[in-house]
């Protein structure tokens, strides 16, 4: 699969453009939250169809944009984790929260809701489903045998804040649990930030200790 990352926006946020190399389809992992981003996303495409869109969580950075694309791109299928919905609603007053209403969007249209080991194919290639709530109440993850994309779960030196409305430390940290079973060669396609590894990040980051202590790997790390 070949993967382009376009870093979009105020935030900054990565989104990715997915095209199966045998039928040339290709999908978009998150959105950003500015409707420049659907120039940016033909341009890459180049009159190709755009044929999935994959949520990672309803942060207008991610799923801002959804109904410009959506216009653009009519026959994209809409992906969303099922958990996720509650925070994709609340896409019309997220601006608010954090003090900038005019960075309130609409919700665009949602085709299916993913539920945890559940596959999304993208031309001849599939990819899982993973659920890892904790930044908010439904993010997920979509990887396959080489590639995991995160949202904000995980970053290259630290994890996702906890601290939002609807975030839960807690399950947080046993959603990084489950994402670090997955085999360490998987390459990390982060929310914002550089690409990573799993190995490296089991290895090396500060918000693992608890995983590196209960793996009996070597390494401290702060508590959180
Ligand atoms: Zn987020």
């Amino acid at each position: 699969m070949r993967i382009e990352t376009l870093t979009v926006g105020l935030f900054q946020v990565n989104v990715f453009l997915l095209q199966d190399e045998a039928t040339g389809a290709w999908a978009m992992v998150d959105t950003s939250e500015t409707a420049d981003v659907v120039d940016e996303v033909r341009e890459h495409l180049q009159g190709q169809e755009l044929s999935t869109i994959l949520l990672t969580h309803g942060h207008l950075d991610h799923a801002g944009a959804l109904l410009p694309l959506q216009a653009a791109f009519p026959r994209a299928i809409t992906v969303l984790p099922v958990l996720e919905v509650p925070m994709f609603r609340s896409l019309p007053e997220q601006g608010g929260w954090f003090g900038a209403p005019a960075l309130n969007r609409p919700c665009g249209r949602i085709d299916r809701e993913i539920r945890d080991g559940e596959e999304v194919v993208i031309g001849s290639h599939r990819l899982r489903f993973l659920s890892a709530p904790g930044h908010t109440p439904g993010q997920g993850c979509f990887y396959d045998d080489q590639d995991a994309f995160v949202g904000d779960l995980l970053f290259a030196g630290s994890v996702g804040r906890t601290d939002l409305r609807m975030g839960d430390p807690v399950v947080m940290q046993a959603s990084l649990r489950r994402l670090l079973e997955l085999p360490g060669h998987l390459r990390v396609h982060s929310g914002h930030g550089p690409d990573t590894t799993l190995a490296a990040e089991l290895a090396t980051n500060p918000y693992l200790g608890y995983l590196r202590r209960e793996k009996g790997l070597a390494g401290g790390g702060r508590d959180w």
